[in-house]
Formats: structure tokens, sequence, C-alpha cells
């Protein structure tokens, strides 16, 4: 977005607007697109780039959670997976059924979080087999029932699944996006209906007048100016800084308990030798589609009760996660090296051979969970909140990625209650990039871009991949991969630019292109040539230039010295 851009949209949000939403995550741009779609005037500001807070942190699952299920909490298990439903339906390019395989060993103790004492841990698989059943009735069917494996058929899924007392196997399907573009999907949704978002514009003071909360003050954090939105509405979807936003009124009506959850990005070699897909070998004895994603593998038990997950991501594994009470300061989680070993002494019980070597990556996000009686993270519901102050101030508080659209509707309910606006809209709206997928195919085919690459830019942007060919049109070298080992394009930088708002290089190298996260160098091999695209469109001066390369490096030294650490 050029600057010319931002001050429109920084003037039409001094105009003022119906709805104000604080929170550049996904429940905000869940909240700005289901107001727009009810008529409403949307301005939504983020006070850092997009989704740069929990929404892209998480293990990109849309899911209704198994273990949530073996605790019991029916509602927020049909609901996810009510949810799950309907993202595969409204955003096929983005969401895919993800199939894991979860195997069961002799002498679990608590599989899937159960506690299962002798001699009853004998029937601890007929326990998750009724687990399983329950998980598919609450979904209703949809093609992704859960099957049994034998234990060679399992590892004929991972490979490198160890295999000594391997008792039996499921599969089960669930569903995975990335949360970073699914928000810029949400987000983009919204805009066509008329929202207006800006990042990196921080809500700083609400107004309050006739003792109602009317509006934002809002500092400018590019151009530095401060600018009062005027809204009948505000809803606070700040996530783990909700209390912070709610704060800015009064007394918050409600408490949040931040858990800290980390990742490690691993090879792909870690899971065994990928199956070729329509290899007369292919050894997944299921039906499935080449939507599917390639075989995850759930971590049955964890020594602290839970489960953990070996996700493929991006031509990596995502490993995750962990689960602890979090109170250090908002913006900058960070990887203790006894996260990453805990992770690592994880996947090794369960994987022949994953070595500190394996890993490329890592980042640690905040679960903004709601504050209940219970002592362990762990244990707190992922249930959403809609809480109301008494000044009128809307929060949209809790839940997961996969209930972002409910959270939004249950939010914008309350607003439409004060005023009579229409009823939801977004049940079956399909998400930009989702209209016009096949012809989109079609022109990628055409394109000299190979394959890996095609299908890296339909699950990015389904069918707006064609504008970054159009944009390649009169500059051929956007076409050009930025990194070895990475499937990112040249011409992605400049999208995120043009359509997208990026304003700043770490956000383009840690959350637009992942390629700090994912390439085994940090992006260090790639960061000259993004510079030089974003200076170009940005117009940045030699100074910007350094002081964007000055923030890049600090970031990507924090994760180095966490991998070093690990060596
Ligand atoms: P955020 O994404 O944090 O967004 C809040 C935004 O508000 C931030 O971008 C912040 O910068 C902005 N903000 C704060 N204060 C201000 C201000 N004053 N002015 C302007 N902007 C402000 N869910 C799933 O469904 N599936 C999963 O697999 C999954 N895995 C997870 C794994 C981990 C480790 C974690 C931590 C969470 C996981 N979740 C998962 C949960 C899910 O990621 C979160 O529920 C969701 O991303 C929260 O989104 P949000 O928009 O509410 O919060």
């Amino acid at each position: 977005m050029s600057s010319t851009h931002r001050e429109d949209h920084l003037a039409a949000l001094a105009a003022g607007v119906d709805v104000l939403v604080v929170g550049g995550g996904i429940t905000g741009a869940g909240v700005a697109l289901d107001a727009a779609t009810r008529g409403y005037r949307v301005g939504l500001v983020e006070q850092a780039d997009f989704a740069s807070g929990t929404s892209s942190r998480s293990t990109k699952l849309i899911h209704g959670g198994l273990r949530y299920l073996a605790r019991a909490e029916l509602r927020l298990v049909a609901e996810a997976l009510r949810e799950r439903g309907r993202l595969l339906r409204l955003a096929p390019h983005l969401v895919r059924p993800q199939p894991f395989v979860l195997p069961l060993y002799g002498g679990l103790a608590r599989p899937l979080g159960v506690a299962v004492a002798p001699p009853l841990h004998r029937w601890a698989p007929a326990g998750v087999r009724a687990i399983l059943w329950g998980y598919d009735l609450l979904a209703r069917g949809g093609g992704l029932r859960h099957r049994r494996l034998t234990p060679a058929q399992a590892a004929a899924c991972v490979p490198a699944l160890r295999t000594e007392e391997l008792r039996e196997a499921f599969v089960l399907y669930d569903a995975a996006a990335d949360d970073v573009r699914l928000t810029h999907a949400v987000l983009a949704t919204a805009r066509r209906f008329g929202a207006v978002t800006v990042n990196y514009a921080r809500a700083t003071g609400l107004i309050v007048e006739g003792g109602r909360v009317a509006g934002a003050e809002v500092e400018d954090r590019v151009g530095g100016r401060r600018v009062v939105v005027r809204a009948r509405h505000v809803v606070n979807a700040a996530g783990v800084w909700a209390e912070k936003v709610a704060a800015l009124e009064g007394t918050p009506p409600f408490r949040l308990r931040p858990s800290k959850g980390v990742h490690l990005v691993l090879r792909r070699e870690v899971l065994g030798p990928p199956p070729v897909a329509g290899d007369a070998r292919e050894p997944r004895p299921w039906a499935h589609s080449p939507r599917d994603g390639e075989t995850a593998l759930i971590l049955p038990e964890t020594e602290d009760g839970r489960i953990a997950f070996l996700v493929p991501w991006a031509g990596r594994v995502l490993l995750g996660t962990t689960d602890d009470p979090y109170s250090g300061p908002l913006d900058r989680p960070t990887v203790s090296s006894s996260d990453a070993a805990y992770l690592l002494r994880h996947a090794r019980r369960y994987l022949r051979r994953v070595e500190p070597q394996d890993v490329v990556g890592a980042f640690a996000g905040l679960r903004p969970l709601v504050e209940a009686d219970r002592d362990r993270a762990a244990d707190l519901s992922r249930e959403h909140a809609v809480v109301e102050s008494p000044r009128g101030l809307v929060s949209a508080i809790g839940g997961k990625l996969t209930t972002y659209r409910q959270m939004a509707e249950d939010a914008v309910d309350r607003l439409a209650r004060r005023d009579g606006a229409g009823p939801c809209r977004t049940r079956s709206l399909p998400l930009a990039g989702a209209e016009g997928l096949t012809r989109a195919e079609q022109v990628l085919a055409a394109s000299p871009l190979p394959e890996q690459q095609r299908r890296h830019l339909l699950r990015s942007y389904g069918s707006a991949s064609t504008q970054i060919l159009a944009l390649a049109a009169s500059e051929p070298s956007l076409l050009r991969p930025l990194a070895d080992d990475v499937p990112v394009l040249a011409g992605e930088v400049v999208y995120a630019c043009r359509q997208e708002m990026a304003v700043a290089l770490a956000d383009v190298m840690f959350l637009r292109t992942r390629l700090s996260v994912l390439a085994e160098d940090g992006g260090r091999s790639a960061v000259d040539q993004v510079t030089a695209l974003m200076a170009a469109e940005l117009g940045w001066s030699p100074g910007e230039v350094r002081r964007q390369l000055e923030r890049w490096e600090a970031e990507v030294d924090e994760q180095r010295q966490v991998l070093e650490g690990l060596r």
C-alpha cells in the first residue's frame, strides 16, 4: 500500500465509522467482515502488522479438538466441527482436509489426555475408539470419518514412526490452514464490503461521551499522527491485549489468563520420505483427494497429560505445542531452551530420529484464555465469550482460530440488537480467493511455474494467484523464487505491499512469506532482494532501509540464539 493509500484510509477513519474494531488478528478480521456484510461502515485498527499476534503462532489446525471431546466439552467440539465444515466449503483454497495418524502403544497411561489407571488401561484403545466415533458423529459426516490401521499401515503413512510396542493406530481427518493467509483472506473479503483496515495504527484511548464508548484515539505508527475515530460501536478484538484495551475506559469486566505455546519448525525428513501421489505404492489406505495435506502425526500422550502434533506445513513440519501459564510481556513471548527440549523429547518418543540440527525455526504465541477457576492453563476452556462493559464496549475474547466466524457473529449480534441491523451473512459467504479457482488453476498451469510453486500460490492466495502472475507479465523476474528451500516468489512481496498493506521488512520476512521461519538460513540469502523490492514499492530512503534491516536482524538473531542453544 503506498503512503497515499494509507493517508486515504486514515482520513476515512477520521471521518467516522459505525463500527470500530480494535485488533487485526483473526477475531478482529472476522468481526470486521461480519459487520461490513450487515451494512455497517467499518474501520479496523491493528497496532502492528495484521495477524502478528497469536493469529500467526497457532498449530494451524481447523479442528474440533479431540482432546476437548475427551474432556466432554461437547458444545465447544460440536461448534468447532461445524465451523470446520463451513471453512472447508467457503475457503477451499486455504482450508484443506488434513489426515492424521493416531498411534496407540502398549503402556500409554493417558492417551488423548484421558487418565486410565491399571487394570483399566487395557481398555484404553476401546475408549479412544469411542472418542473417535463421537468426533465423527459430532462432525455429522462430511466424508471425514476415522479408520483403524494396522501398525504396518500406520508406519507406511509415517515411515519414521516408532513401531516398538505399537498396538494399533487410527487415521482421522481434521483440517488445516495457514493462519496468516486465513486472516488476510477474511480482511480482503471485509474490504470488498467497504471495511477500512489499517495496520500500524494503535488505539491509545477510548472516547466516552454521554456515558457511552463513542470511538477511539488512534496513533498512526508509520506517520506519527494522532487520529480521532468516532464510532457508534467499538469492538475490542485485541486477543491477549484485550484486558489492556478494556482498561482504557474503566475496570475490565473480564480477566484473561494467557498461556504460552511454543512450536518448532523441523525439516520434513523427520517424518520419513513423503508418499508420491498417484504412485501405485501410495501407502495411504483410505480414499483421499489431491486437496489433502500430507499425513500428520498425533503424539498421543505428553508428560503433562496432553497431546501434541507433528503437522506438515509449507515443506517443513510443525512440532507443537507447549501449554503453560504466562505472565511476562505480551509483545514478545520467547522460546526458552526448556520449551524446545520438551518438544524434542516428545518428538523422539514417537519418531525414530529427530536431532537439534533438524530444527530450522521456532516461535512462541499466547493463547487468550478467559479466566476460570482451574489452575492449569491446559485445562482452561477454549470457548469464547462476548462481554459488554457498562459503557457499551463489546469485547470478543478467548476462542480458537477455528471458531473465529462464530465468535464474530456473536459479537456483531450484540451490536445488531442495539440498532436493529440485519442478520449474519457470513455462514455461506465464500472468502476472497475462493471464487474462480478452476479458472485460476488453468491460468497457473499455462504459466512457466513448476508444480510446487503453482500449488503454493493456489493454497496461499486462491484465485488471487493470477494477480501475482499478472505482476510478472511486465517484470518476469517476479516469478523467481526467493530461496532455494522455500517456494516463495518475488512477486508475493510486491503483492503484499500493493494489495495487503505490508509496511515493514521484518513482517514480510517473518509473517507474509515466513522466509525467516522456514528457510535454513533464516532468510539471509533472500533479504537483500526483499528489501530492494519493498524499498522500490514503498519509497524507502537509505536511512529507512537501514532501520528496517536492523529490526529484521534483531528478530532473526533472537531466533538464531534459540536454535544455537539447542545444538
Ligand atoms: P490475536 O491474533 O492476538 O489478535 C489481536 C490483535 O490485536 C493483535 O494483532 C494485536 O497487535 C492487536 N492489538 C492489541 N492491542 C491493540 C491496540 N491497542 N490497538 C490496535 N490493535 C491492538 N486455534 C485453532 O483453532 N487451531 C489451532 O491449531 C490453534 N493452535 C494454537 C496454538 C498456539 C500455540 C496458540 C497460542 C493458539 C492456538 N490457537 C489455535 C488459538 C488461536 O490461534 C487464537 O485463538 C487466535 O489466533 C486468537 O486470535 P485473536 O484475533 O483473538 O488474537
